[in-house]
């Protein structure tokens, strides 16, 4: 291909010249899927037209390259006047910078041996260190206030002999002579050039000569380490928290991964949960029922008082309101929901029963103080009638 004959790179891509960054990838991306000579093989013209593609998507996709095409043409991004000079004359790139677009946008799309090429571009970049997982208890009181914990955390970090690099102090790794440290070995196939990671250095590229004593030479150590972490006041069982870079070291200057810490809230001995509110059980005698009372209750708070009116029923709830956990992730407190259990004696005296006796004459006697009964029995007369 003559400079002069090549084709314009807007034109080889089906776009528009104010096409956006997404549209060229796009498009080259399928149409190179198209004339990818794995797929057309033996075909000379699919392999020139993947070329081409390659080509103009190399220089479309750069900023730079775009801007000096779109001022220059061909000119701009060939070697000539005011050009940067990125491919050899007459439109031949080597393979290593067909690797690169692959490593970017193709390794999702091709079986293997892309597959192998991406990771051994990764490989070289480093790997990010893996994520960790791990639990806490905590109590109800904790939750509601929020707390400081301290957890230990059992991880593979960067060794402090050799900071990591798994060479003995005073020695350095040395760059890989199987594959000049590019951490795979490449070999032309046709017009394709194939990967592989190599397998002198695992693909990292590089080789210890004198591996430090501390971590063997991996540049990681095993270490278990405190970590004080803050629990959110409103917390609850089930969530978790995450703590980014708390994960395992990263390879080759790569991030670390992360930690998640599950939470698990202690049951509590009489406050329940749902939500943001605060469940309790609340005995009461059936005297204070009856005769209305004001009771001190407990809260996450302290003690409130709360007024039980006269002829109060079994499980009925009074609500106090703000008494619950704090919202987590909104405003404000849920509310602490009293439920009064009205509890009939068991064990009576000899001088209860004789005041219960008393109480249930004058009960009988009376026709207003018992009015669900009363209404009851009545609906059952009129039914058996
Ligand atoms: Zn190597
Ligand atoms: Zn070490």
């Amino acid at each position: 291909m003559a400079p002069q004959s090549k084709r314009d790179y807007y034109e080889v891509l089906g776009l528009a010249k104010n096409a956006s960054g997404e549209e060229i990838k796009k498009a080259y991306r399928k149409l190179a899927v198209q004339h990818h000579p794995d797929k057309n093989p033996g075909d000379a013209s699919a392999e020139a037209k993947f070329k081409e593609l390659s080509e103009a998507y190399e220089v479309l996709s750069d900023e730079k390259k775009r801007q000096a095409y779109n001022q220059f043409g061909h000119a701009g991004v060939n070697g000539g006047p005011g050009g940067f000079g990125g491919f050899g004359g007459g439109g031949d790139f080597d393979g290593s910078s067909i690797n690169d677009i692959f490593g970017d946008i193709f390794g999702d799309l091709f079986g293997a041996a892309t597959g192998q090429r991406g990771g051994g571009a990764r490989r070289r970049r480093g790997r990010p260190g893996a994520d960790l997982e791990t639990s806490v208890d905590i109590s109800f009181e904790d939750a509601y206030r929020g707390a400081e914990k301290v957890i230990s955390v059992s991880r593979r970090v960067n060794c402090d002999t050799c900071s990591g690099n798994g060479a003995k102090p005073g020695t350095e790794p040395e760059t890989c002579k199987q594959c000049q440290g590019r951490g795979e070995v490449t070999f032309q196939q046709g017009f394709f050039a194939v990967s592989r990671p190599c397998t002198t250095c695992q693909g990292t590229g590089r080789v210890i000569p004198s591996p430090c004593a501390n971590c063997r030479g991996a540049g990681k150590i095993k270490k278990t380490s405190q970590l004080s972490i803050t629990i959110p006041a409103g917390v609850d069982s089930g969530q978790r928290l995450k703590l980014s870079g708390e994960g395992e070291a990263g390879e080759g200057g790569a991030h670390s991964g992360d930690l998640y810490v599950h939470i698990r809230v202690l049951e509590h001995d009489f406050f329940h949960r749902d939500g943001a509110e605060v469940l309790c059980d609340i005995p009461i005698s059936f005297s204070q029922a009856a005769l209305g009372t004001e009771i001190e209750v407990p809260t996450l708070d302290g003690r409130v008082k709360m007024k039980i009116p006269a002829g109060t029923q079994s499980q009925k709830i009074f609500r106090l309101k703000n008494k619950g956990l704090p919202k987590l992730g909104s405003y404000g407190n849920g509310d602490q929901l009293c439920r009064v259990i009205v509890e009939v004696p068991s064990k009576l005296s000899k001088e209860q029963v004789e005041v219960l006796k008393r109480f249930e004459d004058l009960s009988k006697a009376d026709t207003q103080s018992h009015p669900m009964q009363k209404k009851f029995f009545e609906k059952v007369k009129h039914w058996f009638e």
